[in-house]
């Protein structure tokens, strides 16, 4: 069999631990006996991000903007333990906070829908996709403090004008707290989020709490409606979606009441809270996808789950995993699809679409790694535990 042709290279980012395995066995397995793999490769792993103090993780970020379109295995976040366990030079930062800076992206994280396990909320028929804004709010927030006194609200503009405004005449102890947002910022995650939902041909609802938050909060809502009016509406008409704002509260309930199939766009601290609500009642972290899009339409496909520790300690021990590998085989096809789509090769796309079916197949067949087993019920089929490696032999056949 002759094998699929590329056009541009993938950026390719190698990873950690148990996630770094996997990323080797399904390139060996489910992808490199079908297509002639062009990709640039940038090892990310902690050992060559020490070694190059970090620049490789950079380097990558630029290579994507580069290509526009890059794969990204999970890595580890270093901490004071992986200091002494790898013998670090510094406590480097996360690179996926390095890759998002970069890119000014928003992430959007769907679930892998399997006929067999269903969610704890089961009229979910279809992906619910949190669209989380990574900029601000509380997440930059300077915060203290407070005793009997007055605390203000200070601006000074450039030419040392002030304003100010009473935030609480305090009579006892307290505490403050001051965040901020910028426009350029929730214009980028506006624009993201339209060209997402544009893109996977769901509708879009964008929620805050202007009632209550009527200046910062009405600031988002607004900005969201102009570049929804703008650049947006003609687009959503032609695809036959639509855009909806509400409020948080409202939301809340509709999402629950809903099939899903909805792309929900979140502020920052809503999106960091609502996205583990929503991962946990689809099933498993081992099954849900996340991509990072930039304005500029550029596309970082990745696993939401981590580089799997315990499982990683087990196997160089020796002793056999069943590390689920869906969400990463699932950053591959999408970033193939993506590739197949930009270079017009339809053979590209056609194989990530038949990647993708194989592995539903062959769990909904019941072979699956062991923490899909206790979720798994359908009638008619046992569910059998398989090892990591056997389970993407058993994908294999299926391509
Ligand atoms: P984790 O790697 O996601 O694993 C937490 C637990 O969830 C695992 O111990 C396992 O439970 C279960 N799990 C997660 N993925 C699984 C899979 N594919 N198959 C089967 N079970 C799975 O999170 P963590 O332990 O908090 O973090 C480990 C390392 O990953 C840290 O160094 C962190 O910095 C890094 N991390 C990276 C990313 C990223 O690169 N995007 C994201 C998160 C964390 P059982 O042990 O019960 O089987
Ligand atoms: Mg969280």
């Amino acid at each position: 069999m002759e094998k699929i042709k590329m056009v541009t290279p993938l950026v390719e980012m190698d990873g950690d631990e148990m996630t770094r395995v996997l990323w080797q066995w399904i390139k060996e397995i489910l992808i490199e006996p079908f297509v002639d793999l062009k990709t640039e490769y940038y090892d990310l792993g902690l050992v060559n991000r020490d070694k190059t103090e970090d620049k490789v993780t950079s380097e990558s970020a630029l290579a994507t903007k580069k290509y526009g379109v890059a794969v990204k295995c999970a890595t580890i976040t270093p901490n004071a333990q992986r200091m002494t366990e790898y013998n670090l030079k510094s406590m480097w930062k996360s690179p996926n906070g390095t890759i998002r800076a970069m890119l000014d992206g928003t992430v959007f994280r769907a679930p892998i829908l399997v006929d067999g396990i269903t969610p704890y909320i089961p009229t979910w028929k279809k992906p619910i996709v949190i669209a989380r804004h990574a900029y601000g709010d509380i997440y930059k927030a300077v915060d203290g403090l407070a005793g009997e006194g007055k605390a203000e609200l200070v601006f000074t503009d450039r030419n040392g004008q002030k304003t100010v405004k009473t935030i609480h005449e305090f009579n006892s102890e307290g505490a403050v707290l001051a965040m901020h947002n910028t426009d350029k910022s929730i214009k980028s995650f506006a624009r993201a989020c339209f060209n997402y939902a544009l893109d996977m041909k769901l509708p879009l609802w964008f929620s805050s709490k202007d009632t209550i938050s009527k200046v910062y909060d009405g600031n988002f809502k607004q900005i969201f409606a102009d570049v929804y009016e703008n650049e947006y509406k003609e687009k959503f008409e032609k695809a036959g979606i639509e855009y909806m704002y509400t409020l948080i509260d409202d939301v809340v309930a509709r999402i629950v009441r809903s099939e899903g199939g909805i792309v929900w766009a979140c502020k920052n601290y809503d999106g960091d809270v609502m996205s583990d609500m929503v991962a946990t009642a689809y099933g498993s972290l081992a099954m849900m996808t996340s991509v990072l899009v930039s304005p500029d339409g550029v596309y970082e496909y990745e696993a939401a789950h981590g580089t799997v520790t315990r499982h990683y300690y087990k196997y160089i021990k020796g002793e056999e995993t069943s590390t689920n590998p869906v969400a990463t085989i699932f950053a591959w096809s999408g970033a193939l699809r993506k590739r197949g789509e930009l270079d017009n090769t339809p053979e590209l796309i056609d194989f990530a679409n038949r990647l993708e079916k194989a592995t539903v197949e062959t769990i909904e067949k019941g072979e699956m790694t062991g923490d899909l087993v206790g979720l798994f019920k359908k009638d008619g089929v046992q569910a059998k535990k398989l090892n990591s490696k056997d389970f993407l032999k058993a994908i294999a056949t299926r391509i």
